[in-house]
């Protein structure tokens, strides 16, 4: 049964669809069968991933008002994932889908049975914690926590943690913290070395020991609507994600040992 993992923070511009595309890349390539769920109306994950959002009837609005299957929204993508797309349609589902029953948990029932299909099956979720991600936290086992070492940082985080100690008294009780991933980090920084040891000490083993470093490369593949890892696999940003889907890996691999 294929894991499903929510890549979420509420603040925006973290990291979320870069590391949404490049850890989703990053694993198709061990030959993990993946699959991309674009879940944010601006639909970067999905333009990022080479997708014409506006070409494709069937996206994620379709799938969470259950107005189509989760397989006709399937589109294969030059990464070695599949993707379900998403366009700005999507910020309509927030109001339709409070008319709906069982509104949180609809993205939950569409890739139910997707998920023997796959290996891993991650969410990209948009700048909010809103129905749609919402959806997402639902629906997945765990959550990824992709975050800057900035001075505001811990605080933010508090609300998505303390969002994430709600869903599990209610909606999905056995979500777990998948990790937190530093992005976007400058060594020469010490504000990003103070936050990070913060971190650190707050999280633990939580915390990803690979660090994603600031890289133009990781800024520029998206315009070529490729991973990182197809437009410059020596640059530094590949390397990392590389490094972040093998340390996923092994932590799998010690839990499934213990
Ligand atoms: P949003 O909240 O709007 O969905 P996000 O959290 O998904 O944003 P991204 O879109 O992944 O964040 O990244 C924000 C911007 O920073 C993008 O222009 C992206 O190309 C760039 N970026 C992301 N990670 C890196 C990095 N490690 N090095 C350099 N640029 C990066
Ligand atoms: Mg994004």
């Amino acid at each position: 049964m294929g894991k499903v993992v929510a890549i979420a923070n509420q603040k925006g511009g973290v990291g979320k669809t870069t590391t949404s595309i490049n850890l989703a890349a990053s694993l198709a390539k061990t030959r993990r069968r993946v699959l991309l769920i674009d879940s944010d109306p601006q639909g970067n994950a999905t333009m990022g991933s080479g997708i014409n959002k506006e070409a494709h009837p069937v996206t994620t609005y379709e799938i969470l008002l259950g107005a189509a299957p989760l397989e006709a929204a399937l589109v294969p993508v030059e990464g070695g994932y599949d993707l379900v797309p998403a366009n700005g349609q999507l910020a309509g589902a927030e109001v339709e889908l409070i008319e709906l029953d069982r509104r949180e948990r609809r993205l939950r029932s569409a890739i139910e049975t997707a998920r023997a299909q796959y290996d891993y099956i991650f969410i990209d979720c948009p700048p909010a914690l809103n129905l749609l991600t919402l959806n997402a936290l639902v629906a997945a086992q765990s959550v990824l926590i992709p975050m800057q070492c900035e001075y505001y940082a811990l605080e933010g985080l508090t609300a998505l943690l303390n969002t994430i100690r709600k869903i599990r008294e209610t909606l999905n009780p056995s979500l777990e913290i998948e990790g937190l991933l530093r992005t976007m980090f400058d060594p020469r920084n010490n504000l990003d070395n103070e936050v990070s040891a913060q971190l650190k000490q707050h999280f633990g083993d939580k915390l990803y020991r690979t660090i994603i470093p600031r890289n133009i490369r990781l800024a520029e593949a998206p315009s070529h609507g490729k991973p990182v890892i197809a437009y410059d696999m020596q640059s530094k940003g590949a390397q990392a994600y590389l490094a972040l889907a093998g340390e996923m890996l092994r932590r799998e691999e010690e839990v499934a040992a213990a």
